[in-house]
């Protein structure tokens, strides 16, 4: 097996129950800048990116056949899910099924990560502002104490590289839509911190702070590790997070 340089995290990586990796932009074989790519929507070659597929997902024992992809939306629809395949128009995957690994697809938006220790389900959240002002992380854990009976301060929480308040400008319309602690001001611009507004979501839904992990990792000033849509607007690569019961 390959050794692929990836974002792991502490937290998860305590329960045996469950696994999770994160790709970074190295590792794969398409041309730069998009290197490790895992998204076939970026005009990426088609064999490129099931190859770059096929290396990510091996790191976890997985062929890409065997997971559950999101067609994402920026919604705040999430779905159970309990066979392999690819999901139209939501923007959260949940299972209790095992070996079914959960996919989310990133290059800024905010890649969240839920697991029941005490249930042993997982979901996998894309939450981008859109998606973070439409409740998709709440909406998550919702669904998983209705499905399953989980209890949220059972929960596991891993918040993955995305666009951080350094760097992720945004206009006033959007601004306006967040709680104002959730903004910062510099230099007569406005920045969001998409991470604080979804650990807040995961908090009011009753999770404990000490079973929230923050990746403090920002995709837009850290070119070497991460894809960014915002830097390499149509020419960016996608990175993956994969999280699958054992
Ligand atoms: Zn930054």
């Amino acid at each position: 097996m390959q050794t692929l340089p990836l974002i792991s995290s502490h937290l998860l990586d305590q329960y045996p129950a469950v696994r999770f990796a994160f790709s970074t932009r190295s590792g794969g074989i398409s041309p730069e800048p998009l290197g490790m790519n895992l998204s076939f929507r970026v005009g990426d070659e088609s064999r490129n990116v099931v190859e770059n597929r096929r290396r990510f997902f091996s790191h976890l024992g997985f062929a890409p056949e065997e997971a559950a992809f999101p067609v994402q939306c920026h919604s705040n629809r999430a779905v159970v899910v309990s066979r392999p395949g690819s999901y139209e128009a939501c923007d959260a995957l949940l299972t209790n099924t095992p070996h079914i690994p959960l996919a989310v697809s990133v290059a800024d938006c905010l890649p969240l990560f839920l697991f029941d220790q005490r249930n042993h389900a997982v979901a996998a959240i894309h939450a981008g502002w859109r998606g973070t002002v439409a409740s998709i992380t709440a909406e998550a854990v919702r669904i998983m104490v209705g499905e399953w009976g989980s209890g949220p301060s059972d929960l596991i929480a891993y918040l993955g590289p995305g666009a951080d308040v350094c760097c992720y400008e945004i206009g006033p319309d959007v601004a306006d839509l967040f709680e104002p602690d959730l903004v910062e001001h510099r230099e007569g611009k406005q920045f969001l911190n998409l991470k604080k507004a979804n650990v807040r979501q995961l908090k009011l839904s009753g999770l404990k702070e000490g079973n929230i992990e923050v990746c403090q990792s920002c995709t837009i000033c850290q070119p070497d590790l991460f894809h960014s849509f915002r830097r390499e607007k149509e020419r960016s690569g996608r990175m993956m997070g994969v999280i699958v019961l054992a």
